[in-house]
């Protein structure tokens, strides 16, 4: 198991930025930070300031695009001057994903410092990035510390918050898929790394009413089961507790329809709905669930078709097939598929 070494979460944090960095490795370590343009604008003075207070060298890198032509052109820059002893990601989902991978591609450690709580990539392995080989995310190294200060996070967007909801409710039905593939077909299930996941999603369906608005407590609420189900992947070695089905259900409409069809926890909540409702689930209480937090239920609020939706869930499974899901046992074809979407009024 290669697990996150520091996790510090809550209020103003990020001013402990520099000690933690010095706390994690050499005497000088040096810093390379890859955030987005507006966080960057946003809190960049509050993590610059943080570094300059332990006397911490760093350089800043704009990394807009979740794309491997944009970690190559990281990578090419970084490499030109002596390698920073740490990738720094700053920002939202994007930005730790840009950097997790480029620190991964350069060999150096990485610390995930994010400034929305929008999906679980934050304290996992994990990357969903475009332009590598697989339709679904890959794997890169854990982060060495993950510092998420709530205060930052309260002043984004709440639909990102709102999202990080949707990729927590997933954990139900991604824990389901990993037990069928028990059942059915003898894969090996992992119960402390399957329910540490399917507990972060039942923090959230317990606590739906209150998590809403971004108060100090759904932030720390929601960061900390996201945290957690990012642990759950390092503990399994691997993405199976955090993302099934309801996953590849999202990983499907970025290849039917783009990248610009809702967020990455927003397209995920949908495919948990309907996911659900395959297994026999509670699939209301789901719903009920991101309607709560202001997530999106239906297609139509992503600018989906109904059409996209129809074909992303006959194409879910085929987009990896080695991962076994509901998906698998029931095979949908367009009729099934537009009959499912129809009975939880996702179209
Ligand atoms: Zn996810």
């Amino acid at each position: 198991m290669e697990l996150p070494r520091k996790i510090l979460i809550g209020e103003s944090v990020i001013s402990e930025l520099g000690s933690i960095i010095r706390s994690l490795g050499t005497d000088s370590p040096t810093v390379a930070i890859i955030s987005g343009k507006k966080v960057k604008a946003r809190a960049g003075k509050d993590c610059a300031q943080a570094l300059k207070k332990e006397s911490l060298a760093f350089s800043w890198h704009i990394g807009d695009n979740a794309s491997m032509e944009t970690v190559g052109k990281l990578q090419e820059k970084l490499e030109e001057k002596d390698l920073p002893d740490f990738v720094l990601g700053f920002g939202g989902g994007r930005s730790v994903d840009i950097a997790k991978m480029t620190a991964f591609k350069i060999d150096k450690p990485f610390l995930s410092v994010p400034t929305s709580a929008s999906h679980d990539g934050i304290s996992s392995p994990f990357v969903s990035i475009r332009g590598t080989d697989k339709p679904h995310s890959v794997k890169a190294n854990t982060p060495i510390g993950v510092l998420a200060d709530t205060l930052l996070m309260s002043n984004a967007p709440p639909r990102l918050l709102a999202g990080g909801c949707g990729d927590l409710v997933g954990k139900i039905t991604a824990v389901k898929d990993w037990e069928l593939a028990k059942e059915d077909r003898g894969e090996y299930f992992g119960s402390y790394a399957a329910n540490l996941a399917y507990m972060s999603a039942r923090i959230i369906l317990a606590e739906s009413k209150r998590l809403g608005k971004a108060n100090q407590f759904g932030i720390r609420t929601i960061v900390e089961a996201l945290i957690s189900a990012g642990v759950a992947a390092c503990i399994a070695g691997s993405s199976r507790p955090c993302s099934g089905s309801e996953h590849l259900f999202s990983h499907a409409i970025e290849y039917v329809a783009g990248p610009d069809f809702g967020l990455h926890g927003e397209r995920v909540g949908i495919g948990t709905i309907m996911m659900a409702k395959l297994h026999g689930l509670d699939w209301e209480k789901i719903k009920e669930t991101l309607v709560d937090v202001g997530a999106p239920t239906t297609a139509k609020q992503i600018g989906l078709s109904d059409e996209h939706v129809v074909k992303a869930l006959v194409t879910a499974q085929s987009l990896r097939p080695d991962r076994y899901t509901v998906l698998s046992k029931i095979k949908l074809d367009i009729k099934s598929a537009r009959e499912l979407a129809k009975a939880v009024k996702v179209i």
